[in-house]
């Protein structure tokens, strides 16, 4: 099964897209974001380690996100094939990258390129709201929920993630273009990067990415 890794700015749908992929082709979605935050809420020694780099939109150590994914990659259910969303975000998480696949005898064999107008990101971050029952994403710009404020299904309080805020928003985005924008030439290099129009609605976006990647 190939490997892919989704590039992106905050906001640009590699969460979303992801999951979609990996419900539709079986690949093991490792969200580098989504580990992180599970340690916040378990409140774990680590949790409160990275807290406030998190809910400031800034970037965790490379040294710690590379230990975390070094862990996932060695599992077997890998064989399936592997997304990898929000890591790496820095050039030298893609070295180390690099050097872990080739010690684990794998290969990356796409890295989709997301891109989305700035505008349109601070948007879906800024009005993204979450169900805390049922997951639920809506966004009070584009898919607010009937009641304000309140889910569809459970008819409970919706949440915000902490860093959804404007200004962690804006925080996020600068260290995007700072930190994690090199990326893209980085794999340009290695012949492995596809730009993959994200700015559409969910169904049209991934029938463009099914598209440039030739699934
Ligand atoms: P995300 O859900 O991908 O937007 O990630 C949320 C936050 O988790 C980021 O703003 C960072 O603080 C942290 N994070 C996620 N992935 C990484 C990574 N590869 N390197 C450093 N920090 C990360």
């Amino acid at each position: 099964m190939p490997n892919y890794v989704f590039l992106g700015p905050p906001g640009a749908g590699k969460g979303t897209m992801g999951a979609i992929l990996c419900e539709t082709y079986g690949n093991i979605h490792i969200s580098t974001g989504d580990i992180l935050r599970a340690e916040l809420s378990a409140n774990s020694p680590l949790g409160s380690q990275i807290k406030q780099c998190m809910e400031g939109g800034g970037l965790v150590s490379d040294e710690l996100v590379a230990a975390l994914v070094r862990k996932r990659l060695g599992q077997p259910d890998i064989a399936a094939g592997f997304l990898l969303d929000g890591f790496p975000r820095t050039v030298p998480q893609a070295a180390t990258l690099d050097t872990l696949l080739a010690e684990l005898g794998l290969k990356l064999d796409r890295v989709a390129l997301i891109e989305v107008d700035e505008e349109l990101l601070v948007k879906r971050l800024v009005g993204r709201r979450l169900c805390p029952t049922c997951g639920a994403i809506y966004n009070i710009f584009f898919s607010p929920p009937a009641a304000t404020d309140r889910c569809d299904t459970c008819d409970v309080a919706l949440t915000a993630r902490k860093d959804d805020n404007p200004e962690t928003v804006r925080n996020r985005l600068a260290v995007y273009w700072e930190q994690t924008a090199p990326l893209i030439g980085y794999y340009e290099a290695k012949g492995l990067l596809a730009r993959v129009d994200g700015s559409g609605e969910k169904a049209a976006n991934f029938a463009a990415l099914q598209a440039t990647l030739g699934l």
